[in-house]
């Protein structure tokens, strides 16, 4: 099937040109000026409007079982609002349980997602540590596509991935050629202030930013960064929301280190004002870790963005429903850790963004497509407007107004964290492998229409990594 965009503005992460895009079963097949389309192709008439590569968010969770309760967003519902937003690709994570075959737990995620309606992905979680597990890291690297591994500093006596598991970890991506990836809070530190805080009669939303301060997050994220740049590793670090964390990444970068930070929209707007509403449930609805950040925080996010220090934004996608946060009611601890956006980053970032003249129109395509194509080797499958490309596209109208809210989105929650936010700039058309899935807020989004996306090692990185690695072997003194 064939479907012309025509007369569109084709903005990439590094040009913008007047262009008509051709796409045929799925692919871009060309690109270019008054392009003639066979009489029964779809047209999209893009006048006025931006053609950009669509949205690639790196860190959701469909449907995940996490701290007794299961997401209430599965694969269909979760990538069908990601379309309504703009955004053509998730990369979601495999949680095995500590104990659990990585492939098992693997394949179990594979079945959920077939449901999918867009193209998807995913990081798989070490969560402990064994001979075994070494082995199914590399089956998962050479057999079935996946070359990134995610670990949990925090969760302690959970998923919580102790230094020792990090070391052995982080030497094994190192050898496959995978992105180690961290979620940077210090878990013992956050176990102590809980119960510190639950002994002192503090048991409400308010008590999650405190047992979790800035300080723990740039304390983890200092020992990932030196763990990885000992080990002459990289290191992605996942949902990067305190000045602390960026000021780490920050530094390891200027001395050469490969280190790659991740932000969420949610962390570039709001601040921790929202765990002070008087209403448990609304002060609920925003428990998610790392938490909101005292007002400061998010200014020096959008700096590490526009510095280059940053490099993508997701949304850590993952949604519990009133009901489900109430299982937390008498103690923080228990509120289900989760908040929604999957559907808004993209609006989110052009409006405070581009808008507010904090991203040019490229860099908004490089921090919300690009630089996770290429960070996690899709590039130039995904987030490019090129031929050969995957048809992934977005018709972005930059005057179109929404008007963010749980009333009308398409997310499977009960609450947006963003409310009553007015964005100005929103996607008109969603093309997904080539076919038209939203245009002009109806949507077409189709079961099982997404697909697997195998990600190979990097060669591209690690060669360069190998190379800097054995320069830098020390010899034995000969005697
Ligand atoms: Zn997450």
């Amino acid at each position: 099937m064939t479907l012309l965009i025509r007369g569109g503005t084709v903005v990439t992460h590094d040009t913008t040109f007047c262009a008509d895009v051709l796409c045929e079963d799925g692919t871009i097949i060309a690109v270019g000026p008054d392009l003639d389309a066979p009489a029964d192709a779809e047209i999209v008439d893009a006048k006025g409007q931006y053609v950009m590569p669509g949205g690639i968010d790196p860190h959701t969770h469909m449907q995940m079982p996490f701290m007794g309760a299961t997401a209430s967003e599965d694969f269909y519902t979760g990538t069908a609002a990601a379309l309504a937003g703009g955004t053509t690709m998730i990369i979601d994570f495999v949680i095995p349980n500590p104990g659990q075959s990585l492939i098992e737990a693997y394949r179990t995620w594979r079945g959920w997602a077939e449901k999918a309606a867009a193209d998807y992905s995913f990081h798989v979680a070490v969560t402990w540590w064994a001979d075994s597990v070494a082995e199914e890291m590399g089956t998962l690297v050479r057999e079935y596509g996946v070359n990134s591994f995610k670990h949990f500093m925090a969760y302690k006596n959970a998923l919580m991935a102790t230094d020792d598991i990090l070391v052995e970890s982080f030497t094994r991506c190192l050898e496959l050629g995978a992105v180690p990836n961290v979620h940077a809070e210090n878990g013992d530190l956050v176990a102590h202030l809980q119960q510190k805080l639950l002994a002192q009669g503090i048991t409400g939303p308010e008590a999650h930013p405190l047992s979790r301060p800035p300080q723990v997050e740039g304390e983890a994220a200092g020992r990932a960064i030196r763990i990885a740049g000992t080990l002459g590793a990289p290191v992605y670090l996942v949902h990067v929301s305190t000045k602390d964390a960026l000021d780490e990444i920050t530094t390891a970068r200027a001395s050469g280190q490969v280190v790659f930070g991740e932000v969420l929209a949610g962390h570039l707007l709001l601040d921790d004002s929202v765990y002070q509403n008087e209403d448990w449930a609304t002060a609920a609805a925003y428990v998610m870790s790392p938490p909101f950040r005292p007002k400061g925080h998010q200014e020096a996010l959008w700096n590490g963005l526009r510095s280059g220090n940053l490099q993508t934004t997701a949304t850590d996608h993952c949604c519990f429903c009133a009901e489900q946060k109430a299982m937390g009611r008498d103690d923080f601890t228990k509120i289900p850790n989760g908040t929604a956006g999957v559907e808004d980053r993209m609006a989110l970032l052009w409006d405070a963004g581009v808008n507010a003249g904090k991203l040019s129109m490229q860099e908004f395509v490089a921090v919300t497509s690009t630089n996770t194509a290429k960070i996690f080797n899709l590039y130039p499958r995904k987030g490019a407007v090129s031929v050969g490309s995957d048809a992934d596209l977005v018709v972005w109208d930059p005057h179109g107004k929404r008007n963010l809210s749980a009333k009308t989105h398409h997310q499977n929650i009960d609450f947006n964290i963003f409310e009553g936010l007015e964005v100005t700039g929103i996607p008109r058309h969603t093309i997904s492998r080539g076919k038209l899935v939203w245009s002009d807020g109806e949507l077409r989004a189709e079961s099982g229409a997404g697909r697997y996306v195998d990600r190979p090692p990097y060669p591209g990185l690690y060669d360069s990594l190998r190379k800097r690695n054995e320069l830098a072997t020390p010899k034995a003194v000969v005697r």
